[in-house]
């Protein structure tokens, strides 16, 4: 069985190299005709033009999209990026991805994405509020609560959510919180949630490389990204003791063999807008010897770990051969295309796919939609007391599944995801429910 993928759009690469994903699970799971069909599609996908004042009094329109995939399981859920090269395209894939992301967990989420193309680097803080409201006055009807619910992504942060959901509240006429997860906490934020992410991949690192025999201390990490995610996770590492010796941001990488020192590197980053390698021996730290990298170096590095934290589409057919790490994790979504999939399976390199290892977000976000919902608020310890479980839990089962079929565990991870939406789906009514099985 194959997963066609729609027709009705201009451009389907992205998209189409994301559902591509599902035939090989698809030997393994038992899903309806009627349930697969349902999945080809993105539900409703919206594309707005939004019209901002500048500062300069110049008016500019920028086009944005919200895409809401599939709500079988419940409201849509997905994040919003601000990037120049947002298509229709990417967010549909994006939004794809989150449905098997929140089956993947388990979460009473369907999977929607959203974004503006731009670059937010040119805006003031000013132009961009003015954006983000105007984001919003452009989709309110088609987002809420209980149909589709808004999180940051690439370029956006809590601020931005802040400013999206008050604006929601605005055309509501009653406060909205959670319409938008990933707020600043007094709007209703989460604790963890800024950090979930990166602390969920953690969780699943830590799950999943002990079957490999690795010890921290003798693991060397590349990380591709040194955003909200690549930064948190490279100090999560390291504290653990991994050998974080090369991460990297738009601008380019550092390599140093003795390992980085992360909390120096983003302190340095956060006043100079750049990277520099900072090497610590017990309380002294210094700007140390060492190499400059390009992105593309970057991924080929021989390291054990290498994870990709920045965009999609950066490991391909071009250079998957390269690929010197034996294992990947994906902490971005969809790093990694369909063709250097197969490139990298050759090579016996081990790929952890995002819809698993990047879920914590996701995972954070539900429980601050409960939390808003509920109107109790949890610590920070109740935040990782029901996330570590949840990343464990799936991970170990994801594993389980690639043992006993022996697959890889992106494959393995959509079976998982497949089983949970077919059911979802079929237990709306079958064919041969309806035929009472004589079609
Ligand atoms: P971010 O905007 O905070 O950071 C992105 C980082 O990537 C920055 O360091 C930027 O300099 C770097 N970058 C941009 N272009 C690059 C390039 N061409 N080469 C190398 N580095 C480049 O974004 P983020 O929230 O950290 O998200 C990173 C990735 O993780 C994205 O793919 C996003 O979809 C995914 N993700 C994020 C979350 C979340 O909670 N923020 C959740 C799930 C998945």
């Amino acid at each position: 069985m194959t997963i066609a993928t729609p027709t009705n759009q201009l451009s389907l690469s992205l998209l189409a190299d994301a559902s591509s994903r599902l035939e090989e699970a698809l030997k393994y799971v038992s899903i309806s005709e009627d349930a697969l069909g349902r999945l080809k599609y993105p539900k409703a996908s919206l594309s707005v033009s939004i019209p901002v004042r500048m500062d300069n009094g110049s008016l500019r329109i920028f086009q944005g999209y919200r895409v809401r995939y599939d709500d079988t399981r419940g409201p849509g859920k997905g994040g919003v990026r601000y990037h120049p090269h947002v298509t229709l395209d990417e967010v549909q894939s994006l939004a794809f991805w989150m449905t098997f992301k929140s089956a993947v967990m388990n979460l009473p989420f369907g999977g929607a994405k959203g974004g503006i193309a731009l670059n937010p680097k040119e805006l003031s803080r000013q132009e961009l509020e003015r954006l983000s409201r105007g984001y919003i006055d452009a989709i309110a009807d088609f987002i809420g609560p209980d149909v589709d619910i808004l999180a940051p992504d690439m370029y956006t942060n809590a601020m931005i959510m802040g400013w999206m959901m008050d604006q929601y509240s605005i055309i509501k006429r009653k406060v909205s919180p959670a319409v938008v997860t990933g707020k600043p906490i007094m709007m209703g934020g989460s604790q963890g949630r800024n950090t979930a992410t990166a602390t969920g991949a953690f969780y699943v690192i830590s799950t999943l490389l002990p079957h490999f025999d690795l010890i921290p201390e003798q693991t060397t990490v590349a990380i591709q990204g040194f955003g909200k995610v690549g930064a948190a996770l490279a100090e999560l590492l390291a504290q653990a003791g991994y050998k974080v010796v090369a991460v990297s941001d738009s601008q380019g990488g550092i390599y140093c063999d003795r390992g980085l020192d992360i909390p120096s590197i983003r302190q340095y980053k956060n006043e100079s807008r750049s990277i520099k390698a900072v090497y610590c021996e017990d309380t002294v730290c210094s700007i140390v010897e060492h190499e400059v990298l390009t992105n593309e170096e970057l991924l080929a590095l021989d390291v054990d770990v290498l994870i990709p934290a920045a965009l999609e589409n950066q490991i391909t057919e071009a250079n998957a051969h390269d690929i010197s790490a034996k294992y990947i994790f994906e902490v971005a979504n969809g790093p990694i295309t369909s063709a250097a999939d197969r490139i990298l399976e050759s090579k016996g390199i081990y790929v952890f796919p995002d819809i698993l290892v990047n879920a914590g977000g996701v995972t954070v976000s539900y429980f601050e939609w409960v939390q808003n919902r509920s109107g109790m608020y949890w610590t920070l310890e109740e935040v990782h007391q029901h996330l570590k479980p949840k990343m464990v839990e799936e991970a170990k089962a994801i594993w389980k599944l690639s043992q006993e079929y022996d697959t890889s565990m992106r494959t393995a991870a959509y079976i998982h995801a497949l089983n949970r939406l077919g059911e979802a789906l079929d237990a709306k009514g079958t064919r041969d429910y309806y035929t009472n099985g004589k079609n």
